[in-house]
């Protein structure tokens, strides 16, 4: 065990460049900040904590701030939801995303703080704010926390994933969408069992990227080749044509019985999953804008 790691830090080492900036132990503070808030569903208070929050750390970071807030139509009622958009400008007219969700499922009767679901994403795209605005690149580069991807409910087409069918509708609009070469969505990755999944709706050229990058850096066995496909926020992307992929660690627990559950806390995640996501991506990042 103790020489398999070391292996690993010295592949890194050789090959991390960029992917080294990324420092899980952060990510994993601002996961905690958030889920410090309680549950955070669509239109609470909580969420709206951590709305000034996300403002804060893009702001203090230099990425130009937007937000596409809507009014959902749920099972549930009406609710308002935010997605906030962080936005770094290039020279190439292209651009590249990385994307997670922020809230977390509405769980009438449990106390549900989603440290992994909901939690983890936004901790990951926190300490990309930070990250990202320090390197090269010539497309611009959008950050984006979006609300609502939990359903009311059961799961169903039209219930789940609001935040990003809105801001992809939106996007398809104001041309944004087109420019788009790769998009990275991101959930469920701070569990310290990490196992992302090949998730097969995704594009085939960016799941091919992130198995390169994976395998270069000795990180195979977090991203076995294979899993299902898996309805997430990238999808009404991937159905207007963009690349895009998602990243979800969809095996969380004994027979995933942390999920959509009051066990999805703290304890069950580790700085290093979400280092291990970054380092990965950061790499592919590198490598798209080379
Ligand atoms: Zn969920």
């Amino acid at each position: 065990m103790h020489c398999q790691k070391a292996m690993i830090l010295f592949s890194c080492c050789l090959l991390a460049g960029w992917a080294e900036d990324f420092n899980g132990a952060r990510s994993l503070e601002w996961t905690r900040k958030a889920v410090a808030l309680g549950p955070r569903p669509p239109g609470s208070a909580a969420i709206q904590k951590l709305q000034a929050i996300i403002r804060t750390q893009l702001k203090s970071s230099g990425w130009q701030l937007s937000e596409d807030s809507f009014t959902a139509s749920t099972p549930a009622g009406p609710v308002p939801m935010r997605n906030l958009i962080g936005k770094l400008a290039g020279t190439s007219g292209r651009a590249v995303v990385f994307s997670g969700h922020y809230d977390t499922k509405a769980m009438p009767g449990i106390t549900f703080v989603g440290a992994n679901d909901g939690g983890a994403s936004a901790g990951w795209l926190l300490e990309m704010a930070r990250v990202l605005p320090k390197l090269p690149r010539k497309d611009d580069v959008y950050l984006v926390f979006f609300d609502g991807e939990e359903a009311f409910g059961e799961w169903s087409a039209g219930n789940g994933i609001y935040g990003s069918r809105h801001l992809a509708e939106q996007w398809n609009r104001d041309g944004v969408l087109a420019r788009i070469r790769a998009l990275f969505n991101v959930d469920m990755i701070g569990d310290r069992d990490l196992r992302v999944v090949d998730e097969a709706g995704s594009s085939a050229e960016l799941r091919r990227m992130v198995q390169a990058a994976a395998r270069d850096f000795g990180y195979s066995r977090y991203f076995p080749p294979y899993g299902g496909a898996i309805e997430d926020d990238h999808m009404p992307f991937v159905r207007l044509g963009v690349p895009a992929m998602d990243l979800i660690d969809f095996d969380y627990g004994p027979n995933n019985s942390w999920w959509h559950t009051e066990k999805d806390t703290m304890d069950k995640l580790s700085a290093r999953s979400l280092q291990i996501v970054g380092e990965v991506l950061l790499e592919v990042f590198r490598r798209l804008e080379q």
